[in-house]
């Protein structure tokens, strides 16, 4: 059904941490889909929601992962690249230390319709990574470390302001290496307001021992499940071992909070949602990956098939990398799309949402 509507707008105000709930007339070009509520079994209504931290928070439960994180720090362990290093002291292969540094931070809109919204979604992206993903498209980021260093404090802060500014989320960018340092900015944020869902948005390079700190505490889990074949993984991730962990984490993540749930307004809350994006030439990656999500997980797992690969970074200028110097193909896309229908896949991630970009400033809320 297409057309405008009109729906409530829950914001919450941080500076007295109370929810407050308008009416405001919504030009949307589409209702809720099907694939995001699957006709209310994936509804969590919003009354009923109650962020995870805050339950750590309140059980003591978040202050034992917190030491216990930081902990971990002293030999660190945090990802599959296993350093061992004194991260008090130095760095390793992620190149963060003691602290997080951060690239940048605003209402992201171009995300999923179900984590975007309409106020955006509050990314939070942290500098440098755990993966070499040859083809990166924020290496700038990523593999030369732009951003500056933050203290607990300034990380609660930045989360503050996103929901201030009405995010509806936020959405940590390449968190494999900061886990601790996420969890130690919690009770910080939590103490001024925080009530907004976290989501862990990760390349799934991830150690059971990180996914396994941050239960109970991560509301949404948005793993980009690369790549299947080892080799591949070598040469474009530089990371061998990143198929077999990447199952292991994607598992552990379903198993702690579901197939991923909605509101009412078709706003992610809990649950899963899988992106996989597309690389040329590489459709039984592709393949291997949808079987594993459907018969491991679930075939109602929320799945986004990717198409916006191009060539950046290495696979943009070295001739090694020749073969995925190219965009995929729509016939590539479509496979992509015929193997997850025929591994019993259905919910599929797609704009409905339209293209309209406000700011919480435009809403004035
Ligand atoms: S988080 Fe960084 S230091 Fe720790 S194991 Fe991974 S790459 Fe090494």
């Amino acid at each position: 059904m297409t057309g405008a509507f009109t729906c409530s707008v829950k914001t919450l105000l941080a500076g007295n941490g109370s929810w407050s709930k308008r009416t405001v007339s919504m030009k949307l070009w589409n209702t809720v889909p099907e694939q995001a509520h699957g006709s209310g079994r994936f509804l969590l209504p919003r009354r009923d929601f109650t962020p995870a931290y805050l339950q750590s928070h309140e059980s003591g439960s978040l202050k034992d992962k917190i030491d216990e994180a930081l902990e971990c720090l002293r030999s660190c362990t945090l990802c599959p690249r296993n350093c061992e290093v004194n991260r008090w002291e130095k760095y390793a292969v992620c190149k963060v230390a003691r602290y997080a540094r951060v690239s940048s931070y605003f209402p992201h809109f171009g995300e999923e319709d179900v984590v975007r919204g309409w106020l955006g979604s509050g990314t939070i992206f942290f500098g440098w990574c755990n993966l070499r993903c040859v083809f990166c498209q924020n290496y700038e980021t990523s593999q030369k470390g732009q951003g500056d260093e933050v203290t607990p404090r300034d990380l609660a802060g930045m989360m503050l302001e996103l929901q201030q500014k009405g995010c509806h989320n936020i959405n940590f960018v390449t968190p494999e290496h900061v886990v601790p340092q996420i969890l130690e900015a919690l009770p910080y944020a939590i103490s001024r307001g925080l009530r907004v869902p976290l989501v862990y948005n990760t390349s799934a390079y991830d150690s059971l021992h990180s996914i396994r700190l941050i239960s109970g505490v991560v509301d949404i889990y948005m793993p980009d499940f690369k790549l299947w074949n080892p080799e591949h993984c070598r040469k474009y991730l530089l990371a061998p071992d990143y198929p077999a962990a990447a199952r292991d984490v994607v598992r552990a993540m379903h198993e702690q909070t579901g197939a991923m749930k909605v509101d009412e307004d078709g706003l992610a809350l809990r649950g899963v949602l899988v992106r996989h994006l597309v690389m040329p030439g590489m459709l039984d990656d592709t393949q291997e990956i949808v079987r594993y999500i459907a018969s491991e997980l679930s075939t109602d797992t929320y799945f986004n098939i990717m198409d916006q690969y191009f060539p950046a970074w290495k696979a943009s200028s070295e001739d090694k990398y020749k073969e995925i110097g190219r965009r995929i193909s729509q016939r590539e896309l479509s496979q992509a799309f015929a193997h997850a229908a025929a591994a019993g896949l259905w919910r599929f991630d797609r704009r409905w949402r339209g293209d309209f970009r406000l700011s919480a400033a435009g809403w004035n809320l």
